[in-house]
């Protein structure tokens, strides 16, 4: 069997593993990334930027926001259930990080807000063909990769991380297998482990909880993401701790049905299987709240219902809802993806003429569905949202002039975050909460600071947290590394 030696292992070449691999070259220390898939990047090359908080860019556009105030902010929306030190570690580091990418050559186009309430943390990364959109974050990906090989780090790719190495109660490298199923060892004085969740693990998914994948759950399934590094850490001690999804809602396989997705999110009639409403749609801009009160309906759905005399006038004055993912561009092309979809029989998009042809499409009784439209439309004529207080700018009567048009808005996510808990410096910790000595994670794998909910409010927070805790382990590691050879 092949043995390679270095001094860091790092099992995962997405933005956590490639930024622990430049943070190990910039400390003088050899690493080798072992990455399964055939590029480097993983996720984060659909992304488009990470969180920075007290930024140059965002004081040069006003919109800064200090540490202190967002560290306040994340703690009490997790009420105070996560861990406070990696929280401010990882802030307090986050504006710094976003300049050593500026100087490996990433240039950003500024600090945006992910929606109107939400604080502008999300430092896009600035799109090749200048075209703010998915995938801006390409760039960001390879500069850390060109970084991370300039400084001495030889990535394998096409090569997967299977088992994690112990000797003498450390762990010292990692079992893996190439393309062509050869076995080798990767050994070295710590291993650094970022595989980036579970999202695409229809088990694992099953049973962390209790979802089952592309029927009542559509997450973005990225190929090879599918637990092995959590796998590794724990069978070597490391605490099950914190998993979770980063819930979003979306239209079912949402890469090809992009602009029905991005015109139907508006916050109009959102009903469950039941017929019934059963939340504030005003804050359906908040794709985790949404997604929250989604999973709490029958089957995780909820049919978001306008019609085309709505449509019109957002073509019109513009959308109630919009933001840099579903950009009001979408609106312009609806029309056509709109018949691709009727004439494919996509299961998650409706139209029809009249309620009770929208009842039987839907499956809800007929009486029920009109019943709701009823009470809605008696809010819309009197401003007063009764149930729910939406605010009374997204009160339009659904009366389906022209047509009544339905999107099928399902529980969703980015990916899963959590598995294993790392303290401030990155170390993975035991049952009893003692760092395995050797032992690292970062990125998505450890990333246990949302508490029950993903923090929309500081958008850039997964790619965030992934660059920046990959940073924290790679120096981390060296500084282990040094201390093994103090001894
Ligand atoms: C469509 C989309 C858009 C997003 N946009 C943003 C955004 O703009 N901002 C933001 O903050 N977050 C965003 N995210 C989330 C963000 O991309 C992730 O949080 C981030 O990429 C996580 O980084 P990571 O390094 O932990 O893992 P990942 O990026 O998931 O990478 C994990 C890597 O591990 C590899 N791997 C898996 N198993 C093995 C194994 N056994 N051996 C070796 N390698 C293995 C995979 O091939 C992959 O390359 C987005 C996610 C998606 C899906």
């Amino acid at each position: 069997m092949k043995v390679l030696e270095t001094e860091i292992v790092i099992v995962a070449g997405g933005p956590a593993g490639l930024a622990a691999a430049v943070a190990a070259g910039e400390n003088n220390r050899k690493s080798i990334i072992i990455e399964k898939s055939s590029t480097t990047g993983g996720a984060a090359n659909m992304g488009m930027g990470p969180l920075g908080i007290n930024t140059r860019i965002q004081r040069e556009n006003f919109n800064e926001i200090s540490v202190k105030d967002a560290l306040d902010l994340h703690m009490k929306y997790t009420h105070y259930r996560v861990d406070a030190d990696l929280v401010q570690t990882y802030f307090n580091k986050s504006a710094d990080t976003i300049e050593w990418l500026e100087d490996m050559g990433v240039e950003f186009a500024g600090a945006f807000r992910y929606f109107k309430e939400s604080e502008a943390t999300w430092h896009i990364v600035k799109p090749e063909n200048g075209v703010i959109g998915p995938r801006a974050a390409g760039p960001m990906i390879r500069a850390l990769t060109e970084r991370a090989k300039e400084l001495g780090c030889e990535i394998l790719l096409e090569t997967a991380g299977k088992s994690l190495i112990v000797e003498d109660g450390r762990v010292c490298g990692v079992n893996a297998v190439d393309k062509d199923g050869n076995e080798l060892q990767v050994r070295g004085q710590a291993v650094i482990v970022a595989t980036g969740g579970f999202g695409n693990n229809k088990e694992m998914i099953k049973e962390e909880f209790g979802l089952n994948l592309a029927e009542d759950f559509f997450p973005f399934m990225i190929p090879g993401i599918t637990g092995d590094g959590l796998r590794m850490m724990w069978d070597v001690g490391a605490a099950k701790f914190g998993a979770n999804i980063e819930a979003i809602y979306q239209l079912p396989d949402n890469l090809n049905w992009f602009l029905l997705d991005a015109v139907l999110r508006q916050p109009n009639l959102l009903i469950n299987q039941n017929g019934d409403r059963f939340m504030n749609e005003g804050y359906m801009g908040n794709t985790t709240f949404t997604g929250n009160a989604l999973s709490l309906q029958p089957g995780n759905y909820g049919y978001c219902i306008m019609d085309e005399g709505i449509l019109r006038e957002y073509k019109k004055n513009g959308p109630d809802i919009m933001d840099i993912v579903h950009p009001a561009d979408a609106f312009l092309a609806f029309e056509g993806q709109a018949a691709t979809a009727v004439e494919q029989g996509y299961p998650a998009y409706f139209e029809a003429e009249t309620v009770e042809e929208l009842a039987e499409k839907l499956g809800i009784d007929p009486e029920k569905l009109q019943e709701t439209i009823d009470e809605y439309n008696e809010y819309c004529e009197r401003g007063v949202d009764e149930k729910f207080h939406k605010d009374q700018k997204f009160l339009h009567p659904i009366t389906g002039r022209g047509k009544y048009l339905v999107g099928k808005f399902y529980l969703a996510a980015y990916g899963t975050v959590g598995g294993v808990r790392i303290n401030k410096y990155c170390e993975v910790l035991n049952d009893e909460g003692y760092p395995i000595e050797g032992l690292y994670s970062a990125g998505s794998d450890a990333n246990t600071i949302y508490g029950d909910s993903y923090n929309f409010t500081l958008p850039g927070n997964t790619m965030g947290f992934a660059v920046n805790t990959g940073r924290m382990a790679g120096e981390s590691a060296a500084e282990y590394l040094a201390y093994l050879e103090e001894q």
